[in-house]
């Protein structure tokens, strides 16, 4: 949504215990950087979603849920990790990080130096998915938050229609001798969408054979060694060209399989794109897909709200997404709210980016690493 962007971003104040730079937001009395987007020597990472977490750094630091798949985004680099709620200090800054709720190993990192507290939370929502620890509020001084879907048309259904929704659909579409193809990004959305279903229909009661793309079987490897139940998962591959079963199968593939050629196996299938925009008017029919599930990672409006309320802060930072709404909305109400730039982008905008690089074709040698049950 093109928003006028009308705040430039406040000089920060003296003892500001984030402040923006152009390498990222920076700690100054730590010495270290919260998801930069230039190359640093110690960047803490609060999620490995691939606008907060990049190659180039020295020394990374995330929460130790976070680090199966923030190796498997980035592999080789020099990572530690930090259990949830441990405490520890680096040049008299006190840092902890604690579940945002966001994806697997998703982190807000808590600031404590000088009798202040900051909070920087990355990304986050509320509603707990199974999928990695529920997102945990955090009293702080000041509360850095995304605003990706900062207004109040947002609203997401609880998840647990969402899946039923998805279900009955993948349902009928089975009945009716026709594959259901659901787009979703390849981390996060993707393994919530095959746990989700799992939990609603346990594994006895799917509607047909689950198919994965080859893009998910690395993820979904690093969701399972972390505890999440999956269901039984194939890979197109693994099914005889003209098997039946492809005409009753859900079958979750990343945005960019959209029109390539993997699709042809699957004969005229119903399809879906699993997204928060799918709230908005018109963007299912821009996306050319039949059905759309507002599924979304992020806070929808009056989860933001309770979030920010919840830290009892009262100088509140905005770094992407709906910002200069959110801090006029905060403002008007008595909080302290300013913008910080950033070069965080929305998950499903990378997942566009991904779709123009990405080989959208799944390998056939590819296909013989079998994603963990
Ligand atoms: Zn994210
Ligand atoms: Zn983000």
């Amino acid at each position: 949504m093109d928003l006028p962007r009308p705040l430039s971003p406040e000089p920060s104040h003296a003892g500001d215990l984030i402040v923006a730079r152009p390498e990222g937001l920076y700690c100054p009395p730590g010495d270290f950087y919260i998801d930069p987007w230039r190359p640093v020597e110690r960047a803490v990472i609060t999620h490995a979603h691939s606008d907060h977490a990049r190659f180039g750094h020295a020394h990374y630091l995330c929460a130790e849920p976070g680090r199966g798949v923030l190796l498997a985004r980035l592999p080789g680099i020099d990572l530690n990790t930090l259990p949830y709620g441990k405490r520890i200090r680096h040049h008299g800054v006190t840092l902890s990080l604690h579940p945002a709720g966001h994806v697997l190993g998703s982190a807000q990192v808590r600031i404590e130096y000088g009798g202040q507290v900051w909070v920087a939370s990355g990304d986050y929502k509320l509603e707990a998915d199974g999928t990695c620890d529920p997102f945990e509020p955090v009293p702080c001084d000041t509360f850095i938050t995304e605003s990706t879907f900062g207004l109040p048309i947002y609203r997401w259904p609880p998840q647990a229609a969402l899946m039923a929704e998805i279900f009955h659909w993948w349902q009928a579409n089975a009945q009716a001798g026709r594959a259901s193809i659901v787009y979703a990004y390849t981390f996060g959305k993707a393994q919530r969408i095959l746990h989700g279903l799992l939990r609603h229909a346990g594994a006895d009661g799917m509607a047909g054979p689950v198919i994965v793309h080859g893009a998910l079987t690395t993820l979904n490897a690093a969701y399972a060694e972390a505890g999440v139940a999956l269901p039984p998962m194939a890979l197109a591959s693994e099914l005889p060209p003209r098997s039946p079963l492809l005409r009753q199968a859900l079958v979750v593939a990343p945005p960019s399989a959209q029109r390539s050629p993997w699709l042809r196996r699957f004969g005229d299938a119903s399809d879906a794109f699993a997204s928060g925009w799918m709230q908005l008017r018109g963007t299912r029919r821009r996306r050319g897909v039949d059905r759309g599930f507002a599924l979304s990672d992020h806070a929808d409006w009056p989860g933001l709200l309770s979030a920010i309320e919840g830290t009892g802060a009262g100088r509140i930072i905005v770094t992407h997404g709906n910002v200069p709404v959110m801090v006029r909305y905060l403002n008007e109400r008595g909080w302290q709210a300013q913008a910080f730039e950033t070069e965080y982008g929305d998950d499903d905008e990378s997942a566009r980016n991904e779709a123009q690089s990405a080989d959208t074709e799944e390998k056939p040698d590819a296909g013989n690493e079998e994603p963990a049950p």
